[in-house]
């Protein structure tokens, strides 16, 4: 099963075995979400290429809507 990426206001479990998932704070800005992120990643000892995280299988780890790919404004993430 793929590594997931998820975010949540309350974190209990950074990182989730059983079910492969990453809980990163919602709420951060997305460099520092990917910098947690990579910090999760180095801890977990998955791979990295090019500052992009990846799954054991070699598959990116993407964030989703955490991460918008161009950064055409700064929209809060997790926030009501
Ligand atoms: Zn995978």
């Amino acid at each position: 099963m793929c590594m997931r990426v998820q975010s949540a206001a309350t974190i209990t479990r950074v990182y989730d075995a059983g079910a492969g998932v990453i809980t990163l704070p919602a709420g951060l800005a997305p460099d520092l979400t990917l910098r947690a992120l990579l910090a999760v990643v180095a801890e977990l000892h998955l791979p990295v290429l090019d500052g992009q995280p990846l799954c054991w299988c070699g598959q990116p780890l993407t964030l989703g809507c955490l991460i918008p790919r161009q950064r055409t404004g700064e929209e809060t993430v997790g926030a009501a």
